[in-house]
């Protein structure tokens, strides 16, 4: 398992970064992982873990839970709002606060509960079409609507397009941040977290990197 390496590898960015260690949260992506790699990274301290699939989430994690204390659990995968409430009774965090119609759907459950997860409005820096996410000329709109809706957001999240440099995404994502007073920045994965620590990221998301390539057969 690489969990030990890239733990060394967060640390040297951002000492490179001029950022205090232990600035940037690891989020270990364990979608689609076999339980095995999942208990050793518990095993190994790892208390921060994504995914992308509440059924899936939900299949596994209540009993690692009881398991194993602090567990935190992000969703960072396009959330239905068929699936809202189930999602709220499992994560902590929402990375993907998507669109307008989720924001509503959401703000009226966290009103029923009392209880709001960490929140991460999601920006679609490439504007790609296949992709979810708020464009980034409507984002501050919509960031706005949040509030409206007494949504606290901690941040926003990007995931830039496969065949391009990152780097310009993670910057554009600052900025939004930046002019809107948000601190949070969910960016980087296995391919690009030490860039994305270069240009402020606060969490970042890593799980092939950790845990080996993922098995969908
Ligand atoms: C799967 C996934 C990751 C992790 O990807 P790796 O390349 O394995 O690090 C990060 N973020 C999101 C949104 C993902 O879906």
């Amino acid at each position: 398992m690489g969990l030990d390496e890239i733990r060394g590898r967060i640390a040297a960015a951002e000492a490179k970064a001029g950022r205090a260690p232990g600035d940037v949260v690891l989020i270990a992506v364990s979608k689609v992982q076999p339980p095995p790699r999942i208990e050793a990274a518990l095993a190994a301290g790892q208390r921060i873990f994504g995914e992308n699939y509440v059924q899936e989430a939900a299949g596994k994690w209540p009993a690692w839970r009881e398991g194993f204390a602090g567990v935190e659990l992000h969703m960072i995968g396009p959330l239905q709002t068929n699936k809202l409430k189930a999602a709220l009774d499992l994560f902590d965090a929402i990375h993907t606060l998507d669109r307008p119609s989720l924001a509503q759907k959401l703000a009226r459950q966290v009103q029923a509960r009392g209880a709001c997860p960490q929140l991460f409005a999601q920006v679609n820096t490439g504007a790609e079409p296949q992709k979810a996410g708020i464009l980034p000329a409507d984002a501050d709109a919509f960031i706005a609507e949040c509030r409206a809706l007494d949504l606290p957001l901690t941040g926003l999240m990007c995931i830039p397009p496969e065949d391009q440099d990152p780097v310009p995404h993670f910057r554009a994502l600052r900025e939004i941040a930046g002019a809107n007073g948000l601190s949070g920045l969910s960016m980087g994965m296995s391919g690009d977290f030490e860039s994305a620590i270069a240009e402020g990221a606060t969490h970042i998301r890593v799980g092939s990197a950790i845990f080996g390539a993922r098995d969908y057969g």
